[in-house]
């Protein structure tokens, strides 16, 4: 049940404006508010009868009084700046816990925990489920490295891009002269299989590293490095956070900065043509009444880049990016027991890691290669509301009711062509899950008014047909390194496109991905450096 289309936002747009922004999501909105609070006039269009993207709340099941997240959901790297910029009233919570692992080891049920702020439960974990303590004297010395890597390389990410050789100055000096050799130049699968003697322990570290990109630990163009970095690193705590009130909250108070700095948002508007001569531009949009036209003088693209070329009329041929991620929104009447013994509200309270060792992870990455489902299909699993609980109403709150969200790895958009592929790529998951659990994850399951099991299940050819994502890619295409390389100039706010007026500003741009703001905030600063220069320029003539 998707969200109304919001009447505030159905009045018509001016025919002319400063800047354009093409799409609502949470990036768009950012650019909105920091462009009309320095004063500009600002147009956001969004195809959708609502903003936010991929950052928005539903409620899904009809009934069912849950919003739940309906695609991203946990918050990492949006930095404090945009927070206190923009006024935003947004709070993020940790978790004691952040993940548990349910394994069966020579026939008995066990997990691996790790605390959020380690202490003896998770030391007893390590040894009893790795047999030693090297391995978590191995992850405690990991993760500080990368904690000092993290303070160094998530200030740069507000600033202009850097050159690649100040961040690896910087980043020597920190964390010691191998460290940046180790991650920025060589596969992460191997800095693992080297730190790291538990192939469980590998998986942990590797998932980070895959989700949401379709590759392996030993790929030589380090794609997976990169996103492990954006994973662990860009927010300089490292910690994954829960939105309160869910992602639907953190759009909501982007959408009233913009609109209180003056910003005019239309929904149901979808863009279909760009035309500008680097100095002006002209966008051409539908709406239910019609074709409609605004100039303006830049353009700031919330889409993704393939979708900025088509809009262009300007493909430079590049393949379209592609999804990898099954997502499952469930809603239970409670939590499942587990075979282990752990209560339900330890092992959900993080990221509960299902059939993610190093081993299944390769497998996975080679059954999906071959145009196979992986079984078992590694997956995560994440309750909201065991650290949250507004997004129930207050009945639904008592009733002791929860929600679970299922990503799983590893099942590119192109194995969901066929009929039943994505009822098929459930059943794996849940059966995975259930393998660990005491009842049938299924039995747990909350029915809707009309007498439904409250499950929704998202193929990466679903999120783009909902949101506008091509191949479903969560991150708009692949990430890149947060400082210059091939793909962007030093110096330049990494949103820049061929033609002057033009930016990026969502999460396609250098140093995009995941609910950060920080695309956004960088096409704002690009637009009004532009403008500053222009004037500086007409002031000395
Ligand atoms: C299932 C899923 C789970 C995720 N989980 C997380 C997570 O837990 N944490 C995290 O940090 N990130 C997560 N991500 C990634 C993150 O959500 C995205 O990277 C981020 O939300 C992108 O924001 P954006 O504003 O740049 O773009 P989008 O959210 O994609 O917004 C772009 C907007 O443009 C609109 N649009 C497209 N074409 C047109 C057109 N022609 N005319 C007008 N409007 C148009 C779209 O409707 C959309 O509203 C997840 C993504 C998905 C899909």
């Amino acid at each position: 049940m998707a969200d109304a289309a919001d009447e505030r936002y159905q009045q018509q747009a001016p025919d002319e404006t400063d800047v354009v922004i093409l799409g609502g999501g949470h990036n768009g909105l950012v650019t909105a508010a920091y462009l009309a609070r320095f004063g500009l006039r600002v147009t956001v269009l969004e195809r959708l009868g609502h903003v936010g993207g991929a950052a928005v709340s539903e409620q899904l099941f009809p009934g069912i009084e849950a919003r739940l997240s309906a695609f991203s959901y946990l918050v990492a790297l949006m930095p404090y700046a945009v927070v206190r910029d923009l006024e935003l009233d947004v709070e993020l919570r940790g978790r004691p816990v952040a993940s548990y692992t349910p394994l069966l080891r020579g026939g008995r049920n066990d997990g691996l925990l790790v605390e959020r702020r380690a202490g003896a439960a998770t030391v007893d974990s390590f040894r009893r489920v790795t047999g030693s303590d090297r391995d978590w004297r191995a992850w405690q010395r990991f993760y500080d490295q990368i904690g000092r890597a993290a303070k160094v390389i998530a200030p740069t990410m507000l600033e202009p891009m850097p050159g690649k050789g100040s961040v690896m100055k910087a980043v020597r000096e920190a964390c010691g002269s191998t460290f940046w050799d180790e991650f920025m130049e060589e596969p992460l699968g191997a800095i693992v299989d080297r730190t790291f003697e538990d192939d469980d322990v590998r998986g942990i570290v590797l998932t980070d590293a895959l989700i949401g990109t379709q590759t392996w630990a030993y790929d030589p163009t380090l794609i997976q490095n990169r996103c492990f970095l954006y994973h662990v690193m860009a927010s300089a705590s490292g910690e994954w956070r829960v939105p309160i009130g869910g992602m639907g909250a953190v759009t909501g108070s982007l959408e009233r900065a913009a609109v209180k700095a003056g910003a005019v948002i239309r929904t149901g508007a979808t863009v279909t043509l760009v035309e500008s001569d680097g100095k002006r531009a002209s966008v051409l949009y539908q709406t239910a009444d019609g074709e409609r036209r605004i100039d303006a003088k830049y353009v700031a693209a919330n889409v993704a880049p393939p979708i900025l070329a088509d809009l262009l009329g300007r493909h430079d041929g590049a393949p379209k990016p592609e999804g990898n991620q099954l997502k499952v929104n469930l809603v239970v009447q409670r939590l499942p027991k587990l075979r282990s013994g752990i209560a339900p509200e330890t092992a959900f309270a993080g990221t509960l890691h299902v059939d993610e060792s190093a081993t299944r992870l390769a497998a996975a990455y080679q059954e999906s290669e071959s145009g196979r489902l992986p079984d078992p299909l590694p997956f995560e699993a994440y309750c909201h509301t065991l650290t949250d609980r507004t997004i129930l109403s207050p009945e639904a709150a008592r009733s002791g009711m929860h929600t679970i969200t299922l990503f799983g790895l590893h099942t590119p958009a192109r194995l969901f062509a066929e009929e039943g592929v994505k009822d098929r790529a459930v059943q794996l998951a849940l059966a995975g899950l259930n393998r660990y659990l005491e009842e049938p994850i299924e039995d747990c399951l909350a029915v809707d008014a009309e007498g439904l099991p409250c499950i929704e299940a998202l193929s990466p050819l679903d999120v783009e047909a909902k949101l506008a994502m091509p191949g479903g890619h969560i991150f708009h295409g692949d990430l890149s390194w947060p400082w210059a390389t091939s793909g962007g100039v030093a110096g330049s706010w990494g949103v820049e496109t061929q033609i002057p007026n033009v930016v990026l500003c969502g999460s396609g741009a250098l140093r995009g991905g995941a609910v950060s703001g920080i695309p956004g905030r960088a096409a704002a600063l690009s637009i009004v450096s532009q403008i500053q220069r222009s004037r500086g320029r007409e002031r000395t003539r």
